[in-house]
């Protein structure tokens, strides 16, 4: 792309002399071209017309010059017809200054000739024009040649003109006339005659080029208006103006080429705002956005002339130092920008705290190539999200520790804020009585752009682990309830579960969350059970627990998940008193085969009932486990016998069908 804006720029643009020249080529050949042709034209045209004046003159004066019989043995004309050829010749002002005649037979055998020369020559060579003329066709045409054969001096013009000599009434051809003729004031005519055409032709083309010039200039300057302006948008952030990513990357190979050559040292800092999607969506995007310039601004006066700032999208923001002196002048300048951003932003009114994550790299000690020191910064950035500081600078620990983690937590950031990466399947819970289909369990999966299809065992630890799990289970919520809604519309009568992680369960702000999203899709809380862990209530039980409380206060569903994993799972049964447990699967598994797992899936299920918790049984693979769980009385089961995990359109008409199917009597168990 860019390459094509420099090749019409350079061409058109900076060089419109070139343009001139490689225009003119294309003129010049189409006027020496039209020039040749017409001048052709207008000659063959020319001789034609005195052919056929030249054929009418001789048939005209018929027998008063010429007989069959002079034909009869091949000597010249008698006397008399000698002179009725002259006396027609000097008639039409012809003589032998003017013109040279000769009338052969069919042998060549000169009859008559008006010049000397030619007098003295018994025959003439039959030839070509000669040849044709004696076979019965007329043939002119212009040649450079003597007009006397004997003088040799002074080629000019001439039309020669080929007449076969036939009688009334016989299509015998006796023989030829062969007349060459000067015809200067002719010649001057059509020379005068081309001449003027080629002029005109010329001043044609001049001025048509002439025309295009100005054309041609101004159309290069447009463009290349057009290419500064896209390279501005290329370069440049639009919101905030700083340059962007593709200029940072430009700038960084840059200055590494230079401080390679220097021994100087080159420094990248990534500043990441925290909670900044908060704020956006309490504020609104317009107020997001004008707090992005005034970080924009505060970055900038605080870097000054000593570096670049950047832009790389969304609230994240990159600090290029093209000289520094160490590793730990990142730290100092990293302090410069926090102290920078302490200071609260006054947005329209409002008061905006807000604190930054910063990660940094330095050339040559992390890094040699500028692709390389930014995802070590970013690498680097991630480490201070998940810890208690502000700046982390990068170091081959943190990487080696979990390099794939980091990376791929930059890869989330990106795909929680795009639209498609995150994607929910729907796994189908059903009645082991009826068979009839209760809810959906939405599972989180992720386009991952590079890596394909991942499960959440691929990235729910280090979501976790790197703080960006809440931000997923924002997404997952509002994926899953938009997704009720669409359901609800379409006629399927069924409830969403949503899977919670540990670090959903330590603040309170999960519950306004929760409480929004039902709110912005309209669906009733009832149809969304959220499903908790052991483990997750046990990393912060206190705000845990009053959480769940608040959540089922609102209408909200809560079902304990993989029961039985954990270690204290009575004493929270008891203080979450969740709507429902989820038996994990590697009881059911065992429970067909084992007779202590069966009694203790048997014990789970009426304990449950007998606090009024309902219960479902996870992992159910076989007929086998299915029924037995119907006559343990179990609610509700989910397994890969009813179904596996689907994408929201399977999994509707997977459900439509099971419903047709169940009316027909045609399904028990599995689909
Ligand atoms: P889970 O909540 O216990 O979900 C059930 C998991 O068991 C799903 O795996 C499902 O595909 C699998 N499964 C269902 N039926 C069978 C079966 O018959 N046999 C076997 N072997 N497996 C079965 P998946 O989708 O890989 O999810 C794994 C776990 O990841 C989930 O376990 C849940 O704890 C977590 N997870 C999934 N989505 C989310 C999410 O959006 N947020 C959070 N925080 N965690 C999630
Ligand atoms: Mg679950
Ligand atoms: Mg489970």
């Amino acid at each position: 792309m860019k390459r094509v804006r420099w090749s019409l720029g350079g061409v058109l643009g900076s060089t419109p002399a070139r343009f001139a020249v490689v225009s003119l080529v294309p003129v010049v050949v189409l006027g020496s071209f039209l020039n040749s042709a017409v001048r052709s034209s207008i000659r063959v045209r020319t001789a034609d017309v005195y052919g056929s004046m030249t054929e009418v003159m001789f048939h005209m004066a018929g027998d008063l010059i010429i007989r069959p019989e002079d034909f009869a043995d091949g000597r010249p004309l008698p006397a008399e017809r000698q002179a009725a050829v002259e006396a027609l010749l000097s008639r039409v002002g012809a003589d032998a200054g003017t013109l040279r005649l000769r009338i052969v037979d069919q042998q060549g055998r000169v009859l008559y000739a008006n010049q000397e020369a030619d007098r003295a020559q018994a025959t003439s060579p039959v030839d070509g024009p000669v040849r044709r003329a004696l076979h019965g066709e007329t043939a002119t045409r212009f040649v450079k040649d003597y007009l006397d054969p004997a003088a040799r001096t002074g080629r000019q013009d001439l039309i020669e003109i080929y007449l076969p000599i036939t009688f009334d009434g016989d299509p015998k051809v006796y023989g030829a006339i062969i007349a060459t003729g000067i015809n200067g004031s002719q010649i001057q005519t059509i020379d005068h005659d081309v001449h003027r055409m080629q002029t005109t032709l010329a001043l044609g083309l001049a001025s048509l080029w002439l025309a295009l010039l100005p054309i041609a200039s101004s159309l290069s300057r447009r463009l290349r208006r057009k290419s500064q302006e896209n390279e501005a948008l290329a370069l440049y952030d639009t919101l905030t103006g700083l340059p962007n990513r593709n200029l940072l990357a430009e700038r960084l190979s840059a200055a590494i080429e230079v401080a390679g050559r220097t021994s100087e040292r080159v420094g990248l800092l990534l500043v990441d705002l925290d909670r900044f999607k908060e704020v956006n969506d309490t504020l609104g995007h317009g107020r997001g956005d004008e707090l992005l310039q005034r970080v924009a601004g505060r970055l900038l006066e605080t870097i000054g002339r000593d570096g670049t700032v950047a832009r790389l999208g969304g609230d994240e923001f990159a600090v290029l130092l093209p000289s520094i002196e160490g590793p730990a002048c990142l730290a100092s300048v990293s302090d410069r920008i926090s102290a920078a951003l302490a200071d609260a932003i006054t947005v329209e009114g409002v008061d905006v705290d807000i604190q930054a994550s910063i990660g940094g790299a330095t050339f040559p000690d992390h890094g040699e190539l500028g692709e390389v020191l930014l995802q070590h910064a970013d690498i680097a950035m991630y480490a201070a999200k998940a810890s208690e500081h502000v700046f982390v600078c990068y170091s081959a620990e943190i990487d080696s520790h979990s390099p794939r983690r980091l990376a791929l937590a930059a890869d989330l950031r990106r795909a929680l804020a795009s639209n498609g990466q995150i994607v929910l399947h729907y796994q189908p819970v059903a009645s082991p009585v009826t068979g009839e289909v209760k809810s959906m369990e939405a599972l989180v999966r992720w386009h991952h752009p590079h890596r394909g299809l991942l499960q959440p065992a691929d990235f729910i630890p280090m979501a976790e682990q790197s703080g960006l799990i809440c931000n997923l289970t924002t997404k997952v919520l509002d994926l899953a309830v938009r997704q009720a809604r669409e359901w609800m519309d379409a006629g399927l009568d069924l409830s969403i579960a949503v899977n919670l992680s540990a670090l959903d369960l330590r603040s309170m702000t999960l519950l306004d969350d929760v409480v929004a999203t039902l709110a912005r899709h309209r669906v009733p809380p009832h149809r969304l059970e959220l499903e908790v862990t052991e483990t997750g209530i046990l990393a912060h039980p206190e705000t845990a627990v009053q959480l769940v409380a608040a959540l089922r206060a609102a209408g909200v569903h809560i079902a304990l998940d993989d029961f039985g994993t954990g270690y204290s799972s009575l004493t929270y049964l008891k203080k979450l008193s969740p709507d429902r447990l989820k038996i994990d699967r590697s009881f059911v598994d065992a429970m067909t085969h084992d007779s202590t797992d069966a009694e203790i899936v048997r014990s789970l299920i009426e304990l449950a009932h007998s606090l009024a918790i309902g219960v479902t049984a996870e992992g159910v693979e076989t007929e086998q486990h299915w029924n037995l769980l119907r006559d343990l009385a179990c609610d509700l089961v989910q397994g890969y016998y009813l179904a596996r995990p689907l994408e929201a359109p399977a999994a509707a008409a997977w459900v439509r069908e099971r419903s047709r199917s169940l009316r027909t009597g045609s399904v028990v168990g599995s689909a």
